[in-house]
């Protein structure tokens, strides 16, 4: 069901553009640039991550690699403590990938067109229409989280917008809207103005319509539908995984693995991690450790987008019978190094409880 037609489209854009320049975000970091590594680097790191987390790593991330040919020069490995605590490492690794690509096949060019830049790796439509907007004015429509809520509202669209058709008939409405927009158009303000709008106005939960440019034609204010759009998605029960792992402390060092750099926390620095506490101490007597002192620390869970994982923490000092060579893969870490290391949150969580005066905060 929809209600597109009876909502104007008319000046829809326009009052966008008007109320973004009067109400939206301004001074980011990543505004007033037309430089696209710059607008990538901030679009890939706004994805389901909030502003306000994003522009202290923004800004190191710069620090450190300040250009394309820096980021393509770097390895993962000099990469991956920057994205460290970000969550959702697939980005990294995909942005890294992507600098490399464009420095190899394309002479270090950023291409230009959204149609193009949607070919990168990790690079989806959207946020390649947001690039392509802010770095080179392109009427390109942008259709994230924040602006589907928006146009589901306004537009009085229903079915669950994660489905193909309904996605279909947000993805025709934003371009519908572009269409029907002056040729003068600012993209910039315009694009960054539904995202403001999304995440600042048309809030999930109690949305501000009385301060919204929008509020005389939006269909979910006039039939008092805010709560009933965007339809749920349909809720799937989170699966739950349980895992040990294992702090192997030995002359001022820890044990750390990397994991392989795909999948979860792909190319981080993690504990040794195993099925439960008899798969742990299995391995540790298999490579010659007394597994008997080893203290249980208090559990500790993550939540990533699909499942639930149950962390049960072990401590073993000084057990190892020397400081054994590391496996391939793995190293002995100095405590003092930790800080530096790229390690995922629930890990760095529970070696701060452990070593909370070595800066791993
Ligand atoms: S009027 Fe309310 S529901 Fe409609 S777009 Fe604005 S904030 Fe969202």
């Amino acid at each position: 069901m929809s209600s597109t037609d009876a909502a104007p489209a008319a000046g829809f854009a326009e009052t966008v553009v008007r109320w973004q320049r009067a109400s939206g975000r301004h001074g980011l970091p990543w505004q007033g640039t037309r430089d696209p590594y710059r607008i990538w680097l901030s679009e890939i790191m706004l994805q389901q991550t909030q502003v306000a987390t994003v522009v202290d790593y923004y800004l190191r991330f710069l620090a450190r690699f300040p250009d394309l040919r820096t980021l393509a020069a770097a390895s993962q490995d000099e990469v991956m403590p920057y994205w460290a605590g970000l969550g959702y490492y697939a980005r990294a690794r995909n942005l890294h990938r992507c600098a490399r690509e464009i420095c190899e096949r394309l002479g270090g060019a950023f291409p230009r067109r959204a149609e193009d830049i949607a070919q990168l790796p990790g690079i989806g439509r959207s946020t390649a229409a947001a690039i392509a907007a802010f770095a080179y004015g392109e009427r390109a429509p942008i259709m994230d989280g924040n602006v589907k809520r928006v146009f589901t509202r306004y537009f009085g669209i229903y079915g669950n917008p994660a489905a193909r058709a309904v996605e279909l008939q947000l993805w025709d409405t934003a371009q519908a809207m572009l269409d029907a927009a002056d040729a003068s158009l600012d993209m910039g303000a315009y694009t960054q103005g539904l995202m403001d709008l999304g995440a600042g106005c048309c809030t999930r939960g109690k949305p501000a319509c009385t301060l919204c440019p929008l509020a005389g034609g939006c269909y979910a204010r006039i039939n008092a539908k805010q709560h009933e759009l965007p339809a749920p998605k349909p809720r799937k029960q989170a699966e739950e995984r349980q895992c040990a792992m294992l702090i192997l402390e030995q002359d001022g060092c820890v044990l750390l693995e990397q994991r392989p750099s795909s999948g979860i926390w792909g190319g981080l620095w993690c504990l040794p991690q195993y099925d439960d506490a008899q798969a742990m101490r299995a391995a540790c007597r298999s490579q010659g450790t007394d597994p008997g002192p080893a203290q249980r620390m208090a559990a500790l869970s993550h939540t990533f987008t699909h499942f639930k994982l149950h962390i049960e923490p072990w401590l073993l000092r000084g057990a190892a019978p020397r400081l054994r060579q590391p496996a391939p893969g793995q190293a002995w870490t100095p405590v003092a190094a930790l800080a530096d290391t790229a390690l995922p949150a629930p890990v760095r969580k529970l070696l701060c409880g452990l070593y909370p005066t070595d800066g791993l905060l």
